[in-house]
This record gives structure tokens, C-alpha cells and sequence, in this order.
């Protein structure tokens, strides 16, 4: 708390004025953060189907809303139940660090619950859809990455590091928020390909002439690629893709919930979501929720066999 001095000693009216703001801010971003929090328990109060305090046997048993347990696939709001909540990340906002708690669903057979929370939340989402509208606008601008930071460092939320916002930049110049309905492919296929850049690798070296040349290193990279397919036609386009580091659950996740964000989800026509398997991958789909079936690709299952022949032919008898 902000102290008003009790004596008529001079005091730094600037620091006392700026401990004032601080205080306030951090209140403002807890407020903001409690009001999120309501939101996301009436959400859940939407998916088990009933308020607060009154049984599952009173919820209709045909109900099904939008949650699915993990373990045994039901949709049926009365075997669900609150369970309590988890801490989250922190959602960085304008205004600063927002501190948030996730109501979490539970499934009568001990499965949890995966459902999404909307616009009010993305599912991993770590920057404000505010910051995100920021960036774009100062991208609009044709600002450097340099500037943007220099420039959020003036904000409550400090300096982003140049690696984020350059990611942040890229993601969100493939997102269409306005993407028709009938533009959503049924079939998405994910996969990622593997290059090689020419980047330093850290090391210095000199040239002929004595000059500090920086040591250039060859790196292995994936790229993200998420491919719609419309089964119906014979249309087929890639729809996004993304250069990451590796193909951690981290990295996929952020360029899942780029697409997600696009309104690639079941609800606007997506069925079937095809993808190799891989564990990065398998474990981002976990968290973000495109309410779709999911398929193994037959070509890396075949490829997978074919590198791996079994040790007796099975028809030699
Ligand atoms: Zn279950």
C-alpha cells in the first residue's frame, strides 16, 4: 500500500504517484483476472448442464453439450462433474500479468474433460488477444520488430522477446478471422518437413583480410504444414505453415491454436484430422481442441513397416 507521508518532509512525489499506479494495475489485472475466472465457471456450468449445487441426476441423460471425456469419448453432460480447478500460465495482457485459475471437468469414469472456453480463452493461450491487436496494428505500420519491443517496453507487459513477437507476427498474418464456414475443409491433414538452413552457429572466425566473420552452421528445422483437404471436390491447399525449432508439443501447439483461431473447428464443418503419429503432435491435439476425429496417415504406417521388415517372411511356412 501507497503511504501518505504523516510528516511535512519533502518526499519524491513522482515515486509515491508511480507506486500509486503500480498498485493500482496490479489490482486491475486481478479484477480482470476474477472476472475471467466467473466466466469460465459459468462456461463449465453450461457443460455439466447445472448450476452449482444440484445433482447429476437431475440433468436430462440425452443432454450433450460441447465436452468430451478423454478416456471413454461420452458427450453426455450428466456424467461429468467440477473438479476443482488448476492453475495457468499468467495471460499477458496490455494491462500486465493477468493470474488465472482453469475450472476443470471430470468424467464418471475418472477421464478428464477437454472442452474449449472460446474467444474468452484459448486453450494454452499466453498472449492477450489485446497484445495480439497491437502487434498486428504496429506490423500495419510496417514497425520493426526492434521498434515493437522498444515500444512494449512502455507497456505494463515489458519487453516481449524479439523471438515471440516475431513468431507472434508470422502466426498472425495467417490468420483470417473472417474465414467463411464453407471455407473449412472436413479433412485436415497435419505434417511437418524437415530442411536445412545456413545460419551462425555461435562461433567467429577471420577472413583473409583479419575481419570477424561469424561462423555460419547448418541446421535442421521443421516446418509446420497444415493442408485442408475437401473431399467432395478436388480441392486441396495448404492453409498454413510455420518455420519452428522442433516438433515439441510446445511448437505445434502454437501453430494448432493459429488455425483454431481461424475457426478451422468442428463446429464450422471439420471431421477428420490426419497426422503421422509423431508424440509432439499427438500431445498438442490434446490440449487444442478442434472437436474432430483423428486418423493415423496410412502412408507413415506403411513407411514406418516398410523400414522395419519382420524378421521371418510370415507365409514361408
Ligand atoms: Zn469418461
Amino acid at each position: 500500500m501507497a503511504r501518505i507521508p504523516e510528516t511535512c518532509a519533502p518526499v519524491n512525489a513522482r515515486s509515491v504517484f508511480e507506486a500509486a499506479v503500480d498498485e493500482a494495475v496490479q489490482t486491475l489485472c486481478q479484477t480482470i483476472g476474477a472476472r475471467i475466472t466467473a466466466l469460465l465457471v459459468a462456461i463449465v456450468s453450461y457443460v455439466v448442464g447445472r448450476p452449482h449445487h444440484v445433482r447429476r441426476m437431475h440433468v436430462p441423460a440425452g443432454l450433450c453439450r460441447e465436452g468430451r471425456c478423454c478416456r471413454c469419448g461420452s458427450r453426455r453432460s450428466r456424467r461429468f462433474s467440477r473438479n476443482g480447478f488448476r492453475p495457468r500460465q499468467p495471460l499477458l495482457t496490455l494491462w500486465g500479468e493477468v493470474p488465472l485459475e482453469l475450472p476443470r471437468v471430470r468424467c464418471q469414469c475418472g477421464g478428464s474433460v477437454q472442452f474449449d472456453f472460446g474467444d474468452v480463452l484459448r486453450s494454452y493461450q499466453q498472449i492477450g488477444a489485446d497484445v495480439d491487436a497491437q502487434i498486428q496494428r504496429w506490423g500495419g505500420m510496417a514497425a520493426s520488430l526492434r521498434q515493437m519491443r522498444q515500444e512494449l517496453a512502455h507497456t505494463h507487459i515489458g519487453p516481449l522477446a524479439l523471438r515471440t513477437l516475431n513468431q507472434r507476427l508470422h502466426l498472425l498474418a495467417t490468420i483470417d478471422p473472417n474465414r467463411q464456414a464453407d471455407d473449412v475443409p472436413s479433412v485436415l491433414q497435419l505434417d511437418a518437413i524437415w530442411i536445412t538452413l545456413l545460419r551462425p552457429n555461435g562461433q567467429v572466425c577471420r577472413d583473409r583480410k583479419g575481419r570477424k566473420r561469424a561462423v555460419k552452421g547448418r541446421f535442421k528445422v521443421p516446418v509446420l504444414i497444415a493442408m485442408g483437404v475437401w473431399p467432395d471436390s478436388d480441392r486441396c491447399e495448404i492453409l498454413a505453415w510455420y518455420q519452428g525449432e522442433s516438433e515439441s508439443a510446445e511448437e505445434w501447439v502454437k501453430f494448432l491454436e493459429g488455425l483454431e483461431a481461424q475457426g478451422i473447428r468442428g463446429r464450422n464443418g471439420l471431421k477428420l484430422i490426419i497426422h503421422d503419429g509423431g508424440l509432439g503432435l499427438s500431445s498438442a491435439l490434446q490440449t487444442v481442441w478442434f472437436d474432430a476425429q483423428q486418423q493415423r496417415c496410412l502412408f507413415h504406417k506403411l513407411r514406418n513397416i516398410e523400414g522395419h521388415p519382420p524378421a521371418r517372411d510370415p507365409f514361408d511356412r
